[in-house]
């Protein structure tokens, strides 16, 4: 393949992120160079989410933009991978003429292959497989984003069958990677420096290979080295937890006081519908449990409103339960019908007035909730690993996940990947400010 430079735009969960890592990483092995902005590239990758119908349009509206690009550089390329093409297959190319390459989601390293048959006799390209070829992308090339926080991906698919969601249509079956090829790959990002590791997984805490199940890899990797700051991952279901997954948060110190426990809903009947598994008081005894374990646990979920069948009690049920999880963030989604999903057969027949008015009546309690909480942070000390520092103002994450903005000192190392103790002054309902008074760790 030719050599040149490439940009990536990503649509979607950290395991998408994670993707286009490995898109970036298969690239530079054929002496490509990244650049920050598409108007400077030769081969440009759009990786995209399939999980509602407005994240798949991004898809159609970013190569909208990007074609105009062919003009100015006829030898541009654009490639599209990920969950949409997985879903959709062949029929992406007649809808977008400009798209030169599809890959499906387990078709990742056919990218620079396809290109350079692309380059060597045109055409259109198109790699969709359904069978999961799921960690065949050499670890060590992988090109991570972030320069503190690395996101190992240890589960691809999903064994769920929740009527809503698509993932198990483009992401298929669940396959997990063997623990000594995950310990191998932290010891490695160990030791080129990270100090914070994710561990990913549609539904990470699903984990199981032969005898080691999720706390046990858990155990593994928190065990292996103190180089290791933080142990993060996501994101969990509520079927996999229980007291042994719990006595994680009690028992590792360097396991981030964090959970991401999506919820989906607190009326039982659309629970059930939903194929979920629990009812809502199911569902907050395991909050219990896992605030027994560890008191300060900062919990987010996601929430669907919306869904068929979805009445005003439901609503209301869902918001008591958004009130009694006390989580410290919330994500709410808008329900879109699927294709593939049991869902879509029924009528989606909450209006879309209705939906985005539950949608703001649930941001605005959980904001409500989150501005109080977030005051009492005021006055705190808390431990911040440095992501980002741009003219003296710097940013970067508690151990409970939290993001605290800080001015930088020019009389502290505020580099980033350091620790530094922030004593926290404003609070804001999504962010924190503080100033230092402390040298850096
Ligand atoms: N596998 C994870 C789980 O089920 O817990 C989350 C995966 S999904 C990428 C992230 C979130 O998108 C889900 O938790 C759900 O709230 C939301 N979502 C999934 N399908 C949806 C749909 N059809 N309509 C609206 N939101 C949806």
């Amino acid at each position: 393949m030719a050599k040149g430079k490439y940009f990536i735009e990503t649509f979607g969960c950290q395991m998408n992120v994670n993707d286009s890592e490995k898109a970036a990483g298969l690239l530079e092995m054929e002496g490509m160079e990244r650049v920050g902005a598409a108007s400077g590239a030769d081969v440009i990758f759009v990786n995209t989410c399939a999980v509602r119908e407005r994240a798949a349009e991004k898809l159609f509206h970013a190569v909208g933009r990007f074609k105009g690009l062919k003009a100015l550089n006829p030898a541009l390329k654009i490639a599209v991978g990920g969950c949409v093409p997985q879903m959709q297959g062949k029929e992406i190319l007649d809808r977008a003429p400009s798209i030169d390459v599809l890959v499906g989601t387990h078709n990742l390293r056919d990218l620079p292959r396809l290109l350079a048959e692309l380059a060597e006799s045109g055409g259109r390209r198109f790699a969709v497989d359904t069978r999961a070829d799921a960690f065949s992308i050499p670890t060590e090339i992988v090109a991570h984003s972030s320069r503190t926080r690395a996101y190992i991906t240890v589960v691809e698919g999903c064994n769920h069958v929740c009527s809503f969601c698509v993932v198990p249509k483009t992401r298929g079956k669940e396959v997990c990677r063997s623990p000594e090829s995950i310990i191998d790959e932290v010891r490695s990002l160990l030791d080129r420096g990270y100090n914070e590791v994710m561990l990913l997984g549609q539904t990470v805490n699903a984990y199981r290979f032969g005898d080691v199940d999720f706390p046990e890899l858990l155990r593994r990797v928190h065990d292996l080295d103190s180089r290791l700051w933080r142990l993060r991952f996501t994101t969990s279901h509520p079927a996999h937890v229980d007291e042994n997954f719990a006595r994680c948060f009690a028992e590792l110190p360097r396991l981030a006081p964090y959970l991401h426990l999506p919820v989906q809903s607190g009326a039982d009947s659309i629970l059930a519908d939903m194929r979920r598994g629990y009812t809502a008081a199911e569902y907050l005894d395991r909050l219990a449990l896992l605030r027994a374990n560890r008191k300060d646990l900062a919990l987010t979920a996601d929430v669907i409103v919306g869904y068929p069948g979805e009445t005003e009690a439901d609503f209301e049920a869902t918001c008591q339960l958004v009130r009694a999880a006390e989580y410290e963030g919330l994500f709410v989604f808008l329900y879109s019908p699927r294709p593939g999903t049991t869902a879509v057969r029924k009528p989606d027949d909450v209006s879309a007035a209705e939906k985005k008015r539950r949608f703001k009546v649930l941001n605005e309690q959980q904001q409500r909730q989150q501005r109080l909480r977030h005051q009492t942070y005021i006055g705190r000390i808390e431990e911040v690993l440095v992501e980002e520092v741009l003219e003296g103002e710097g940013k970067g994450r508690t151990p409970h996940f939290r993001l605290v903005h800080f001015e930088a000192p020019p009389n502290v190392d505020a580099r980033v990947g350091v620790r530094l103790d922030v004593r926290i002054t404003t609070a804001f309902p999504n962010s924190l400010r503080g100033t230092i008074d402390v040298p850096a760790r």
